[in-house]
């Protein structure tokens, strides 16, 4: 039988949801009958968004208590069901086999981190929902699509913001299972970073700069190498830092992944280990992707707002991501750099400093992360993604009814 419980609020707490009540339906036979008999529905996940894309003015749905089958499929793997990266990296490493990358914490869902484009780094690696191959979609009905990478949805499906119905199921190419070490270095002048980005952002496997706009022996660079140490930063005046690292005004505490070894894919991909808590814990996250080309400009244009938004800021971490062929995708037909802010958990504060950081990337063309806080106007999001009008379409068409929009999705998308 379908249980109720509180919607309660996002992992860092920074919005309460509206939505009256959370749905569990026990199987997908309930799964069907809870969709076909909905008003208006979203789907909750692991809740580490910062705004209110998850949100709904009535119900939402989880899938927290039905089946979380994975299985190999060729070199694919299916995974059915609310299972999050920290439970299928092992399955994986136990089949010989890897994911081409993860982001700064295996703690979220395979689901609700694809429909909003969730990256970790690498000048060579899309973003997660590149690697899915097929999607499986509940439609408002109840009628449950198989979408895969040749169908003409596939650009919509794979990145869908949950607007196109409750995914229950994904198919993610896997590759060849293999070890990364990292490291952390201080010293790098950000002269030097900035003189050479794709020299540094391309120098490992997976690199991110970490900043508070400031000092800059505060900055570290945190390589993650598939062919031995990062040592090459060492070339350019990296440091290696000892086990206590400061993330900007981020003090870690025993929560992140071993430095200086080597080790599984996924135990040094994300900075954050899957036993404790991630990040701070006590933010807000907001993050803009510009092209990779335009970085310098970009980075210096925010550079010169840094004492505007100092006081809310926490973080700052860059890091790279490879174009792909997802319509809403914010590395649609780019390759990007993506500039990413950990505030201090003030709504008001952080709403208050973002329209001067979005003003000042405009000219860049950037895109928000859509799991994450910004004000940018729908209309100038749409704008920079081409096959946008494309999304709507295929969002119309399978969701006649407009089951699965809410107000986040009106006001960015119009739909
Ligand atoms: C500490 C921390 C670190 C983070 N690090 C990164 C990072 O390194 N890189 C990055 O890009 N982002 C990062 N994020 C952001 C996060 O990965 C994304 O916001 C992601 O979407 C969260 O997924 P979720 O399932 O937890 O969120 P939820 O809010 O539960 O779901 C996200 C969206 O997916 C939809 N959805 C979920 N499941 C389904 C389903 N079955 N069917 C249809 N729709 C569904 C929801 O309705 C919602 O719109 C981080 C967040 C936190 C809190």
């Amino acid at each position: 039988m379908t249980q109720r419980r509180d919607a309660g609020t996002t992992w860092s707490g920074n919005h309460r949801y509206r939505a009256t009540e959370v749905l569990l339906p026990g199987d997908v036979d309930e799964l069907a009958e809870v969709v076909a008999s909905a008003r208006t529905l979203r789907v909750q996940a692991t809740r580490h968004t910062f705004n209110d894309v998850a949100d709904s003015d009535a119900s939402l749905v989880s899938l927290e208590r039905l089946p979380t089958r994975v299985e190999m499929v060729g070199d694919r793997v299916r995974v059915e069901g609310l299972v999050t990266f920290a439970q299928l990296a092992p399955v994986l490493e136990a089949e010989g086999r890897a994911l081409h990358n993860l982001g700064s914490l295996p703690h979220i869902s395979i689901v609700g981190a694809t429909a909003t484009g969730t990256h970790g780094s690498g000048v060579r690696n899309g973003n997660l929902s590149s690697a899915l191959r097929a999607v499986e979609i509940m439609d408002a009905d109840g009628r449950t699509h198989r979408i895969d990478h040749t169908h003409e949805w596939f650009g919509a499906a794979a990145l869908s913001l949950g607007a196109l119905g409750v995914v229950t199921a994904v198919e993610l190419q896997t590759e060849p299972t293999y070890e990364v070490t990292q490291q952390a270095y201080t010293g790098v002048a950000w002269e030097d970073i900035v003189g050479d980005i794709e020299g540094v952002f391309g120098g490992s496997r997976s690199v991110s700069v970490f900043t508070t706009w400031g000092d800059p022996e505060h900055d570290l660079v945190w390589a993650k190498s598939d062919d031995g140490a990062p040592s090459w930063v060492e070339e350019i005046g990296g440091r290696a830092v000892g086990d206590d690292i400061h993330l900007g005004r981020i003090r870690t505490v025993d929560n992140t992944t071993p430095r200086g070894t080597p080790g599984p894919w996924h135990t040094r991909l994300p900075h954050f280990r899957a036993d404790a808590l991630p990040s701070d814990g006590d933010e807000i996250q907001s993050e803009y992707f510009v092209p990779l080309a335009s970085a310098r400009e970009a980075l210096a244009a925010v550079r010169a707002l840094a004492s505007t938004f100092d006081d809310q800021l926490l973080v700052t971490e860059l890091r790279t991501v490879a174009a792909d062929e997802l319509w809403l995708s914010p590395a649609y037909q780019r390759d990007v750099m993506v500039i990413h802010f950990t505030w201090r958990n003030d709504t008001d504060g952080v709403l208050a400093v973002l329209p001067a950081i979005e003003q000042a990337l405009a000219p860049f063309d950037a895109r928000p992360h859509w799991g994450k806080a910004f004000t940018m106007p729908g209309e100038r999001i749409l704008s920079t993604l081409p096959r946008s009008g494309d999304f709507l379409a295929v969002a119309r068409e399978i969701d006649p009814r407009g089951v699965f929009r809410n107000d986040y999705l009106r006001r960015t998308l119009g739909l």
